[in-house]
């Protein structure tokens, strides 16, 4: 009995000492796992030699941000020359504009020329589920490039830990990651030979402490190309492809107004393929046209159109193009397809033939008019309306509103502008502002009604030749607003001889009364 007893209190404290550790020996052994299953970011290293270096020849048509990042490389190559005059080159350098411009080429391009090591992560490594694993994992990146300094950081994506604190959807573990990553911008003097570049898109939105003196505090803003600059990258991406000596890279630059690098390149991509696909041999310039029609109007889609939703696409987008046509600081028509593309049933490509920085209150009116001619069309020659224009009204919508509230550009006040989220604008100003908005659109609205009606001539003949055709391009749209303006100028020398008629009755008449 004694026995049992005591064998029994001794199962017992065997239990109570041992239970709790065996437990937290399996709680380690889990979470060790756990660590193993994640998915390790390493920093990516990039050495200066290798094939898929990148070089400032690799890069065209951002002179003004290769020449500030040329400064950097100097800094590395030849740090005395700058110390001994007691220069510091700047810690960070921030790289910001749209997408697809060229941000990471120039980041690589400034590693392969100084020749300096460089360790290349996406910030948006560092936003984890688990709170300090982003803070750990910026500690290691720049502890393993001081110790190979000299080196650069390039932290893509910035924004993506970078963004305003207490923004919306801010979480602690993103705010304790950016406390990590200022501590580091901090702690690395400003000789060390290290330099961090970082790239963001929306650089509006980081937060302010990211930007101050001694962090990114040179911001080098990469836009989107001119005429000149689409021209040299098409130059750089097509220089591995054989091109047909007939095709006109300037003509391509001066159709892409508004498209990036990122876009350029695709460009030259699908021209080679529409080549391959024809079973050429050189790229000519119907690939070049293709390729831009493919990117900016997206698939071949084989969805087949009642005879209905045909006949009101046509002269959907015959409303559109007869309004460009007609209405004079628009991009003339190159192409009208009543071919489905992408999610569209139908496209008319307004391609711009130079480059335009402003906008005037006129211009802006008159690019409401095209998006409304397609819905203005549907509702003269059908009677109804359909889902069709749903894209084109939301732009139009776009528009007035930016007119009214960001560019002073409505019809009532022209030396405020009002945003439209602005708390402290009263419920009278915001009643006002969206009747101004209304006034804009409706404007638009009855011009185009007018222009459509006194055109319909030239309205039925672009939609029956689209039925017949299916696609027009700019020599058949040239010959229709030419056989347009001469049947307008024998009209209107009809008109003068008939009141001339009328005249000779009138004589006529009094001659008979008298
Ligand atoms: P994101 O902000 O979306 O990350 P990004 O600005 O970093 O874009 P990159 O990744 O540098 O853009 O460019 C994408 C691709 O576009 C490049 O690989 C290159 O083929 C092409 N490209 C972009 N800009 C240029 C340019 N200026 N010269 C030559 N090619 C370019």
């Amino acid at each position: 009995m004694t026995f049992a007893i005591s064998a029994f209190d001794q199962l017992q404290g065997w239990v109570i000492t041992w239970l709790p550790i065996i437990f937290m020996g399996l709680i380690a052994v889990v979470l060790l796992r756990m660590m193993k299953i994640m998915p390790r970011v390493k920093p990516q290293q990039i050495k200066p030699s290798s094939k898929s270096a990148i070089g400032w020849d690799d890069i065209a048509g951002v002179v003004e941000a290769k020449r500030e990042l040329r400064e950097v490389v100097d800094f590395l190559q030849n740090p005395k020359k700058f110390k001994k005059l007691g220069a510091v080159v700047p810690k960070g350098i921030l790289l910001h504009g749209p997408p697809g411009t060229g941000k990471t080429l120039l980041a690589k391009a400034v590693a392969r020329e100084s020749k300096a090591r460089f360790f290349s992560q996406s910030a948006a490594s560092f936003v984890e589920m688990f709170a300090g694993l982003g803070a750990a994992r910026i500690r290691r990146l720049f502890r393993e490039a001081r110790e190979h300094a000299p080196a650069i950081i390039f932290i893509d994506e910035l924004d993506a830990v970078g963004i305003s604190r207490g923004g919306d959807g801010y979480s602690r573990e993103q705010d304790q990651t950016l406390n990590q990553l200022l501590v580091e911008m901090d702690g690395f003097e400003p000789t060390s030979q290290l330099v961090v570049i970082a790239a963001s898109n929306r650089m509006e939105s980081l937060d302010k402490a990211l930007l101050r003196p001694g962090r990114f505090d040179r911001q080098i803003l990469v836009t989107l190309p001119d005429t000149h600059g689409r021209e040299s990258i098409l130059e750089v991406h097509t220089q591995n492809k054989p091109l047909d000596p007939t095709v006109d890279l300037n003509r391509v630059a001066r159709h892409t107004s508004g498209l990036s690098g990122a876009d350029l390149a695709n460009i030259c991509n699908e021209a080679a393929i529409f080549a391959g696909r024809r079973g050429g041999t050189m790229l000519e310039g119907d690939d070049f046209d293709s390729a831009l029609e493919r990117v900016l109007a997206g698939l071949l889609s084989h969805r087949a159109l009642t005879d209905r939703d045909k006949r009101v696409v046509a002269w959907h987008e015959a409303g559109h193009a007869l309004v460009s046509e007609l209405t004079e600081s628009v991009d003339k028509v190159q192409k009208i397809s009543i071919v489905p593309r992408g999610r569209a049933l139908g496209y008319t490509l307004n391609l711009p033939e130079e480059e335009r920085h402003l906008k005037s209150r006129d211009e802006l009116l008159d690019y409401m008019k095209v998006l409304l001619g397609g819905r203005v069309s549907e509702e003269i020659v059908f009677g109804s309306v359909t889902t069709g224009a749903a894209d084109d009204l939301k732009k139009v919508t776009q528009i007035s509103h930016s007119m009214v509230y960001e560019y002073g550009m409505g019809t009532e006040h022209f030396s405020l502008t009002v945003p439209a989220d602005d708390l402290y604008v009263s419920d009278a100003t915001r009643a006002l502002r969206d009747e101004e908005q209304r006034t804009l659109a409706d404007e638009a609205y009855e011009v185009t009604k007018k222009l459509i009606s006194d055109h319909r001539d030239l309205l039925d003949e672009f939609a029956e030749r689209l039925m017949a055709n299916e696609v027009l391009e700019r020599d058949d749209i040239t010959e229709i607003m030419s056989s347009g303006k001469k049947s307008k100028i024998e009209q209107s020398k009809q008109d003068e001889q008939l009141p001339a008629l009328d005249d000779d009755a009138d004589d006529a008449s009094r001659r008979m009364g008298a």
